[in-house]
C-alpha cells in the first residue's frame, strides 16, 4: 500500500479520542470524563446514527432480586457459551456477563428509563437461546433509542465535546508503531489531526457488506480496517450473524430493512411457510426460540428446499398476540407502513445481515495488541460472542466494555504506557483497494451469506481481485468502500479456510461441525495491505 503525504488543515488535542457515538463509545467517553480525562468524541454522521439506536429487543442481564425463579448469572453465562458454539472465550464471557447488573444500573443512573411493572421492578422478556426471561427493554421495542437518547443527553449535559460529520480515516502512529492520534476528514473532505495518547474505536458493525441488512448506512466496518492498518489483528470475522426475521419488503430490497425483533417470537409468534406449516418444528428443542444461527439457517433451508417455501421469505404469524401495537410499536409501525396488519396477516420475513460476531482482537478492557489503540462494542472481538451472538448480549457488551476500556486507558496513562502525540509521524492519507459497493454487496450476498461453499467464496475473491482499484481515501465514501473491501476480503479468507459449519458460518460443502476447528482464526494485514490469515501459533493465542 502506498500513501499520500498530507498537510492537515487543523489540529486538536485530547487525552482520549473516542470514535463512535453508539452505546460503547458514549459509555466510554462518559466514564473517562468522570475519571478526569479530556475526551473528544468523533462520529462520521450525526450523534444518534449507528446500530445502537435501532436495537429493539433489549439488554440481557440477570438483575439481583429481579429475575425468573432459578435464573442466575451462571445460567446467562451458560446460555452465552451454548450460543457461541464452542468459540467463546470463557473468561471474557464470565467477566462481561458478571459486570452486567452494575453496567445497567450505571446506565439507569444516567437517565435511561426501562419498562417497569406497577411495583417498580423491570419487565423482562425472553429471546432466542435464553433459558429465562431476562431481557430488559425500553419503550416496548425501542430499547436502543432510549439507550442512545440517555447517553447522548448525558454527553451533551456533561459538556463532552462531540465532533459530528467527521470520518476517522487512519491512526497516527509514532515511529515505533504506538497510536497517538487520528486523521479525520470533515464533511467537505478537509483533513484534520486529532492528537491523543489513546484512541478508542467504537465504530460498530459492517452489515452494509450485504444487500439486505438490519444495520444503518454507517455500518461499513471502518474501525476494523483502520485497526488492521494500524497493526492490530482481527478474529472470528467469518461469523456474521444474520437476523432470522427482518421485514420482507419485496424482491431485491436494499439497505436497512426494518427488524422484527426476536421478542415477538418470545411472546408467542411462530414461523410458518406459505402453506401454514411450521418452519421450526422438529428443527431444535427450543423451536421458534432456538439460537439465531439455527433459526436463520432453518429459514434459509426452508426457502430453498421446502415445497411450501416461497423462495425468498417465510412468514411470522403474530396474530395470537393481542397487544402488538403497544408492546412492539416499532415493529407494528413498520408492518403497517409496508401494508401488513400483524393482527390478521402473517408478517413476511427473511434473514438479513445483522451483527459482526468477530472484529478487532481486544481484551474485555478494550486493549488491542497496539499501544494506544483500544476497541469496544461491535467492532471489537472480545470472545463474548464466539461463533454466534446470544440475543441482546451486545448492548450489554458495549456498556460493560465501554466502561472497562475507559478505566484501562486511565490506568495505562497513569503508568506512562502510552505515547506522546507530538511524537507521531506526519499524517498521510492512505491509498487502498476499493471495490464498487453495489457489486461487493451482490457477490457477498450471493456467495458469502448463509450457506457458503469453496466455489462461491472463490468467485467473490476473483470478482474483488479484478474489480478493485487503488484509491486515495479522501472522502467518507471512499473510506467506507475501502473498509468494506478489506472486511470482505478478510471474511472470505477466513470462511474459505474454515472447512466446517459452526454458528453463523454455514458451509454447504462442509455441513458438519468439526472438533478440529474449535479455534478462532486471526487475520492481519501483509505489508502491502492484503488481509491474510495469521500463522497457527498466533491463532492458538486467541482461541
Ligand atoms: C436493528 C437492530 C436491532 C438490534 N437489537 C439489539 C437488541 O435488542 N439488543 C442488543 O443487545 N443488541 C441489538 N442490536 C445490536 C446492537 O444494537 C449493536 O451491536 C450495538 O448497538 C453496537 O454499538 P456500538 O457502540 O458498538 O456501535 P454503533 O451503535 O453502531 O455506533 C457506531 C458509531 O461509530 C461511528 N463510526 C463508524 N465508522 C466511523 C468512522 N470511520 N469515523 C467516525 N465515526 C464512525 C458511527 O457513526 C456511530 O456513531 C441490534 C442491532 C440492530 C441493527
Amino acid at each position: 500500500m502506498t500513501e499520500t503525504v498530507l498537510g492537515p488543515v487543523w489540529e486538536a488535542r485530547a487525552d482520549l479520542i473516542v470514535v463512535g457515538t453508539g452505546v460503547a463509545g458514549l459509555t466510554a467517553a462518559l466514564r473517562a470524563r468522570e475519571l478526569g480525562l479530556r475526551v473528544l468524541v468523533v462520529t462520521k454522521a450525526s450523534g444518534d446514527d449507528g446500530n445502537t439506536r435501532y436495537a429493539q429487543g433489549g439488554v440481557a442481564v440477570v438483575l439481583p432480586q429481579e429475575h425468573d425463579p432459578g435464573d442466575t448469572v451462571q445460567a446467562h453465562i451458560a446460555d452465552t457459551l451454548v450460543a457461541g458454539a464452542g468459540l467463546c472465550d470463557e473468561a471474557a464471557v464470565a467477566a462481561i456477563i458478571s459486570d452486567g447488573p452494575e453496567a445497567v444500573q450505571r446506565l439507569r443512573s444516567l437517565g435511561a428509563m426501562f419498562d417497569a411493572k406497577g411495583d417498580g421492578t423491570l419487565e423482562r422478556t425472553r429471546e432466542g437461546g435464553h433459558s429465562a426471561f431476562r431481557v430488559v427493554h425500553a419503550g416496548g421495542d425501542a430499547t436502543g433509542a432510549e439507550v442512545e437518547r440517555a447517553l447522548l443527553k448525558a454527553t451533551v449535559d456533561g459538556r463532552v465535546p462531540l465532533l459530528e460529520n467527521h470520518v476517522a480515516v487512519d491512526a497516527i502512529r509514532t515511529p515505533l508503531g504506538a497510536v497517538c492520534g487520528l486523521l479525520v476528514l470533515d464533511g467537505n473532505g478537509v483533513p484534520g489531526v486529532l492528537g491523543a495518547p489513546a484512541v478508542l474505536l467504537a465504530t460498530g458493525g459492517l452489515g452494509q457488506m450485504y444487500q439486505a441488512t438490519s444495520n444503518p448506512a454507517v455500518a461499513t466496518g471502518d474501525g476494523l480496517a483502520l485497526a488492521l492498518r494500524a497493526g492490530a489483528v482481527a478474529a472470528d470475522v467469518e461469523f456474521v450473524q444474520f437476523h432470522p426475521t427482518v421485514l420482507y419488503t419485496g424482491r431485491g430490497a436494499r439497505g436497512r430493512c426494518p427488524l422484527v425483533t426476536e421478542a415477538v417470537r418470545g411472546e408467542g409468534a411462530i414461523l410458518v411457510d406459505a402453506t401454514g406449516a411450521r418452519v421450526m418444528q422438529g428443527v431444535h428443542p427450543l423451536e421458534d426460540l432456538a439460537p439465531r444461527d439455527v433459526v436463520a439457517a432453518a429459514i434459509t433451508r426452508h426457502m430453498a428446499l421446502e415445497p411450501g417455501g416461497v423462495d425468498d421469505h417465510v412468514f411470522l404469524d403474530a396474530t395470537s398476540l393481542h397487544d402488538m401495537a403497544t408492546r412492539f410499536p416499532t415493529v407494528y409501525a413498520a408492518c403497517v407502513a409496508a401494508g401488513v396488519n400483524p393482527a390478521v396477516d402473517p408478517i413476511p420475513v427473511a434473514p438479513a445481515a445483522h451483527f459482526a460476531c468477530g472484529g478487532v482482537v481486544s481484551t474485555v478492557d478494550g486493549r488491542t495488541g497496539v499501544t494506544g489503540l483500544y476497541a469496544a462494542g461491535e467492532v471489537a472481538r472480545t470472545g463474548l460472542h464466539g461463533a454466534n451472538r446470544l440475543a441482546s448480549n451486545s448492548l450489554l457488551e458495549g456498556l460493560v466494555c465501554g466502561t472497562r476500556a475507559a478505566e484501562a486507558i486511565v490506568t495505562d496513562l497513569a503508568v506512562g504506557l502510552l505515547a506522546e502525540p507530538r511524537n507521531g509521524v506526519d499524517p498521510v492519507l492512505p491509498v487502498a483497494p476499493v471495490a464498487d459497493r453495489d457489486l461487493l454487496q451482490r457477490v457477498m450476498s450471493r456467495y458469502a451469506a448463509i450457506g457458503r461453499d469453496a466455489e462461491g467464496l472463490a468467485v467473490v475473491g476473483s470478482v474483488l481481485d479484478v474489480s478493485t482499484v487503488d484509491r486515495v481515501l479522501d472522502t467518507r465514501e471512499l473510506v467506507e468502500d475501502a473498509a468494506l473491501t478489506m472486511a470482505a476480503r478478510a471474511l472470505i479468507a477466513a470462511a474459505a479456510e474454515r472447512t466446517e459449519s459452526r454458528g453463523c458460518h454455514v458451509r454447504t460443502d462442509f455441513p458438519e461441525r468439526s472438533d478440529a476447528w474449535r479455534r478462532s482464526q486471526v487475520v492481519r494485514l501483509t505489508p502491502t495491505g492484503q488481509p491474510v490469515l495469521a500463522d497457527p501459533v498466533l491463532t492458538e493465542g486467541v482461541a
